[in-house]
């Protein structure tokens, strides 16, 4: 369902910043993505929302190249995926509810089946009660709950994360954990790039470490591997 075939990145100013990468993640997965900071981890993930695009190679989801889509098919592909980033990216004029809301609206849903989807992500999180409020009402762990139920609200195959516990204390990073947890039972993929030792040795699944851009280890139900 995701796949690289010797992807290279290298940026304009001359970095190199993914050098080489072939990895195949099937559909339920959750992986970790590991590595000590500039070894590409955000570079990777990126790619595969086509946040960057890469300087060569394919990259195949669900049979697609994304490294040759069309820019007018961008906005139609990154709606088949979720994406959780550390600093959340909230829109901070708008209520909780309109944050899940707004990439429905976006692609015209029926106004009652957009609020009974928005309802029932923001139940997942736990953050019913929390619909009217604006992003700087809530804690930080609220703020990544939002966003995660933006994520799935469109019921996306894949959710890509980098660092979504990046800015959060342990106790709510566990919290967190626990929604991607089940949001992975009931089928979707994962792939999240940590700094979690604590997580990754805990919730045990498969982890990737990239080093220098290539990938260095790949192991189911690995573990974090980096001294602390
Ligand atoms: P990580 O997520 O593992 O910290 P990144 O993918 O962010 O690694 O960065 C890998 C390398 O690419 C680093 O040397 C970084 O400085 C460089 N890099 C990242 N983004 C850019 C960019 N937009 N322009 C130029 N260099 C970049
Ligand atoms: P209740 O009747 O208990 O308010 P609802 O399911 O109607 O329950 O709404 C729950 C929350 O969702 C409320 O806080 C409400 O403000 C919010 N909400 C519902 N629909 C919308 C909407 N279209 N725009 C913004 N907020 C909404």
């Amino acid at each position: 369902m995701i796949e690289m075939q010797n992807v290279y990145k290298k940026y304009p100013n001359g970095v190199t910043a993914v050098s080489g990468i072939d990895v195949r993640i099937n559909q339920g997965e959750f992986v970790y993505v590991v590595g000590p900071s500039g070894a590409g981890k955000s570079t990777f993930i990126k790619m595969m929302y086509r946040e960057e695009v890469p300087t060569s190679g394919t990259i195949l989801i669900n049979g697609v190249n994304i490294a040759k889509l069309k820019l007018k098919r961008v906005p139609i592909f990154r709606r088949n995926l979720g994406v959780v980033f550390q600093d959340f990216k909230l829109l901070p004029m708008k209520t909780v509810y309109e944050n899940v809301a707004f990439a429905l609206e976006v692609i015209e849903e029926h106004p009652k089946y957009i609020k009974k989807r928005v309802m029932e992500v923001l139940d997942l999180v736990n953050l019913k009660h929390k619909a009217r409020m604006l992003p700087t009402e809530l804690s930080g762990g609220e703020q990544q709950r939002v966003s995660i139920a933006r994520s799935i609200v469109n019921s996306p195959k894949v959710v890509i994360a980098d660092e979504p516990t990046g800015n959060l204390d342990p106790d709510t990073s566990w919290e967190i954990m626990k929604i991607f947890e089940e949001i992975n039972t009931r089928g979707t993929t994962i792939v999240m790039a940590t700094h979690n030792r604590e997580i990754v040795n805990t919730i045990r699944h498969r982890v990737i470490a990239i080093e220098e851009g290539r990938i260095v280890r790949d192991e189911q139900r690995g573990d974090y591997g980096y001294e602390a």
